[in-house]
């Protein structure tokens, strides 16, 4: 199904994001996961585009595989690394053959090693580049990244979410957010997005379940989240503790979802990290408390 036509009819969707196993072992616990996470009813599932190439072809491979196995709708991310507006067009003609009907349109980072993004010649520099790319092919509802604390490149928020509304403005039918811990920013970004457009647009809160204090730092440091002062305050006493920072980290990020939920948040979509418990812990315990149908 397309996400355009999805959207139109849910108020609210619940989807997980995955990443192509680099190995047989890897593609195990997937399907494992993939088999655990569907029970729940997910309204779509994402599959991440790797930055250097090695699990490109696997993106288009997993996606394919979902929806086969699971009927359930999949979306594959797409980035502007390493590739030219032919080979991107391509990959399109790839993709509508194998069925898929939704992509989730990237600048994407920069390869492994290399500190700042260097658009390919004769490719696109931009998320709004790569939008403009494949809102021309006609084939495929178009989703895009969004960033409640503002994109790292980028020293203004504002400015980084001006450039979302010209994501949306171009074709753009949702935004699918990083990964955040504070309810604040995603609500401060809803409003900056609903002043520039005119009007509410789908923004869908990222949601990384908290399980290892260590591994959230890490996660954080990558991709430039911050955390929040009070989830430091409350997980880093035990981070060394497995069984009980993981017991606060679910319990906050539980707590978390239920106030964007309540908050109006269009659903959310998790970081499943190819893992099943915490997700589904996450989601039996929203569902429990009536927070998600
Ligand atoms: C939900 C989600 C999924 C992701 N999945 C993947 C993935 O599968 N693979 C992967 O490699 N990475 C992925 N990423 C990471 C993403 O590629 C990086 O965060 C990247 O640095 C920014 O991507 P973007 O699409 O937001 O870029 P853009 O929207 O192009 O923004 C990049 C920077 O340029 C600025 N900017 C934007 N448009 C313009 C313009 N037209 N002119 C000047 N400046 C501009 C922005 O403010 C920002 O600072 C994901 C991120 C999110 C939030």
């Amino acid at each position: 199904m397309r996400l355009d036509e999805l959207f139109d009819a849910r108020e609210r969707t619940l989807s997980f994001e995955f990443f192509p196993p680099k190995n047989d072992r890897a593609w195990y616990t997937l399907e494992d996961t993939i088999d655990q996470l569907v029970q729940l009813g997910p309204d779509f599932i994402s599959v991440t585009y790797g930055a250097g190439g090695g699990t490109r072809a696997r993106t288009r491979e997993v996606v394919e595989h979902i929806q086969a196995k699971t009927g359930v709708t999949a979306m594959a991310h797409l980035t502007c690394v390493n590739a030219t507006k032919a080979e991107l067009r391509a990959l399109f003609d790839e993709y509508h053959g194998a069925g898929i009907q939704n992509l989730l349109a990237l600048r994407g980072d920069p390869p492994k090693g290399e500190a700042r993004f260097t658009p390919t010649d004769g490719g696109c520099a931009f998320a709004t580049d790569l939008i403009d790319l494949i809102r021309t092919d006609g084939r495929f509802a178009i989703v895009c990244a969004a960033f409640p604390e503002g994109h790292p490149d980028n020293p203004s928020r504002s400015a980084d979410w001006d450039w979302l509304t010209r994501k949306f403005e171009k074709g753009a039918v949702a935004a699918i957010t990083q990964c955040f811990f504070d309810v604040a920013p995603y609500l401060e970004l809803v409003d900056h997005l609903t002043q520039t457009t005119g009007r509410r647009q789908r923004i869908i809160p990222g949601i990384l379940p908290i399980t290892d204090f260590h591994a959230l730092e890490r996660f954080c440091a990558r991709c430039g989240a911050s955390i929040p002062d009070s989830v430091r305050a409350l997980l880093a006493p035990l981070a060394d503790d497995p069984l009980a920072v993981r017991q606060a980290g679910i319990a906050y990020t539980v707590g978390f979802c239920r106030a964007l939920l309540a908050a109006g948040a269009p659903g959310l979509h998790i970081y499943a990290l190819n893992r099943s418990t915490a997700a589904a812990e996450v989601v039996t315990a929203l569902r429990l408390s009536g927070s998600l149908h």
